[in-house]
């Protein structure tokens, strides 16, 4: 793949699909702000890493039952604080594709992603080819 091909290809992305690429980065921004209130919920801001999130430990009681509880809900808690971290990661990415107009390109073949697989998956970086691929 030469490399000014896919940098022209980009660029006619953008021009043909500057409606589209907006009416996406308004879902990812909205996308975006769930997240952090879902992720605020359930998590607090790292003090140790600064875009971290740490899970709150619940404190429901002393007694063993109450604890056992205390600790389903932090496992579950951390896990789901996970996956909103990295979902919040990709969202953030997408939105500094559409900064560096590149969004909308396969970050692996450099072709443009389909508009159907982007309204499905906003913050897709890989065109359904690639992710196919390599799954
Ligand atoms: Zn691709």
């Amino acid at each position: 793949m030469i490399n000014s091909q896919a940098k022209s290809r980009g660029f006619l992305f953008l021009f043909m699909n500057k409606k589209f690429i907006e009416e996406m980065k308004i879902i990812l921004e909205k996308q975006k702000t769930d997240t952090e209130k879902q992720l605020s919920e359930i998590a607090e801001k790292s003090r140790r890493n600064k875009n971290g999130y740490e899970a709150k430990f619940p404190q429901y009681g002393r007694a063993e039952d109450e604890n056992a509880d205390e600790v389903a809900t932090y496992v579950d808690a951390v896990s789901l604080g996970d996956s909103l971290t990295s979902a919040l990661a990709e969202i953030e990415r997408a939105l500094e594709k559409i900064e560096k107009n590149t969004y909308g390109i396969c970050e692996n073949c450099h072709e443009t992603i389909d508009e159907k697989r982007l309204r499905a998956f906003p913050a897709a970086r890989w065109c359904l080819a690639c992710k196919t691929k390599t799954k």
